[in-house]
């Protein structure tokens, strides 16, 4: 998986910069912005329960802390390279500054199958790692969190083994903890929420007299999007509205984990027909005459709990609410005739091979990278609105913010406060966007990097 790692590297390097370029910064300065500040590679012993010992490798990359501590996941994962993590810190930097958070980035990663491990194996797995980073991480330093394969759980032992190695406490130098270890209210549906926020912060935009600049340039779809979403909201600013219960906004959701669900359960709330989800086996909807019927999400997670599948769903006898439904592959998920279409699984699932039979108005990027760099620049040139991954998702590192404040001032709100502040920040993070690919007239892409290498350049001496 070099290959891999190294292309994505390559990709992110590539488009920090040309849009280093466009900003008409100088060589030195976008050698500084790719390069990362340090690059720790290490390996370790760990003891399996059989006596034996492996040497394991692992990462930390501090890739930019302009803006503050570095901030990033822990992975673990058989195929993780050094490439990989370090196109994934740099990527956080780029995250954390479009969020508007006080931090840079960096990300950590071993190069393991967890699920091949015992649960005293993954502990031991997970202290080893700790004694590598300690002295270079702190809550002022660098702040790691849970990423793929990682959990709160894992979270746990890694504060505790740190907190014994320095001899003092803080919570605040991990976030992503169980709520019990200083964890915050409301993390778990952050990332989903946070795209539900920024999904109503942009249709908002859409029904505003004042988009049309970016609207001239929509196509004919977009603009009947548009209607609807004018004709369903109740107000066009729907501050915490709903929709109408009449709504016909579709969605469809690839993914049905910790992202992909939440989104789905919170947009159904919100009022969004949700038609479409799946998961690695499938994807399942309710065809009714030439139109799709919504899903009952919380039931749907139900079923797919006590059938192990999505697919299994189908036709389970009456108990879930998918009777009556149908299977079809992830790729017609994606190639559905939506409103709005969310990939939360996986990168690269829209690209050159599916990119003409996408149907969607509006994509809303919730995995890392699903879109690739080529299927991005034809459908934005068709009118499609791409939401970037480094905004979409961004609820989850903006609630890790909000755990290390609370840690630092040990003091803890409500979910509904974490919530409510996750709102703010989303909403803001969208609009500096919003505002700047309006008046550029580019891609969301293009001026996110562009809003987050202007404040980073900014803050460098
Ligand atoms: P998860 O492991 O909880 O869920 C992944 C989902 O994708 C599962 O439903 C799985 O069945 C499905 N899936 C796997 N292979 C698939 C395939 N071939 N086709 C369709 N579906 C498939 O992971 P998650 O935490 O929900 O993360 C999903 C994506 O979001 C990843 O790209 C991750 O990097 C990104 N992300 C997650 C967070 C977070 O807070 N969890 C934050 C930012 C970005």
């Amino acid at each position: 998986m070099e290959n891999q790692g190294k292309k994505m590297l390559e990709s992110a390097q590539a488009l920090i910069k040309k849009t280093a370029e466009k900003l008409g910064l100088k060589e030195e300065m976008i050698r500084r912005l790719i390069e990362p500040e340090m690059v720790y590679e290490f390996s370790f012993p760990v003891k399996m329960d059989n006596g034996q010992v492996r040497i394991l490798k692992g990462w930390r990359i501090q890739h930019n802390s302009a803006l503050g501590p570095y901030k990033g996941g822990i992975r673990f994962h058989p195929e993780t390279v050094r490439e990989e993590v370090q196109a994934l810190a740099t990527l956080m930097t780029i995250k954390c500054a479009v969020a508007g958070l006080p931090y840079g980035g960096g990300k950590g990663g071993v190069a393991i199958d967890p699920k091949k491990l015992s649960s005293a194996e993954l502990e031991r797995l997970s202290r080893e790692y700790v004694k590598k980073i300690a002295h270079f991480i702190g809550e002022d330093v660098d702040v790691p969190a849970p990423d793929v394969n990682t959990n709160p759980q894992i979270m746990a032992w890694m504060i505790d083994e740190y907190q014994k190695i320095k001899g003092y406490q803080s919570k605040a130098t991990f976030t992503g903890k169980p709520v019990s270890m200083g964890g915050s209210l409301g993390r778990t549906e952050a990332t989903g929420r946070g795209g539900v926020i920024v999904l109503k912060a942009l249709l908002s935009e859409l029904v505003k007299d004042g988009s049309t600049k970016i609207l001239s340039r929509l196509n004919s779809s977009l603009t009947l999007l548009k209607q609807k979403v004018s004709k369903n909201f109740v107000s066009p600013s729907f501050n915490n509205q709903k929709l109408k219960s009449n709504n016909e906004i579709t969605i469809a959701v690839q993914g049905f984990g910790n992202v992909g669900y939440y989104f789905a359960k919170i947009a159904s709330e919100a009022g969004f027909k949700v038609v479409a989800v799946s998961d690695s086996k499938g994807a399942i909807i309710k065809p009714k005459g030439d139109k799709l019927e919504a899903l009952d999400i919380p039931l749907v997670m139900e079923c797919k709990k006590e059938k192990g599948t999505l697919a299994g769903c189908y036709c389970a006898g009456g108990v879930c609410d998918t009777k009556g439904g149908k299977t079809i592959t992830n790729e017609e998920l994606l190639e559905l005739p939506v409103d709005i279409l969310v990939p939360a699984a996986l990168e690269n699932v829209i690209n050159d091979k599916n990119m003409k039979n996408i149907k969607a108005k509006i994509i809303i990027e919730m995995a890392n990278g699903p879109v690739t760099e080529e299927a991005y620049e034809y459908l934005s040139k068709k009118g499609v609105i791409i939401v970037p991954d480094v905004l979409a998702n961004s609820g989850g590192v903006t609630v890790s913010y909000l755990e290390w404040v609370q840690n630092k001032a040990g003091y803890y709100w409500s979910e509904e406060e974490v919530n409510s502040k996750l709102e703010v920040m989303m909403k803001k993070a969208f609009e500096a966007i919003w505002e700047k690919a309006s008046k550029k007239k580019i891609p969301l892409k293009q001026a996110a990097f562009e809003v987050a290498l202007e404040k980073i350049v900014s803050a460098m001496v």
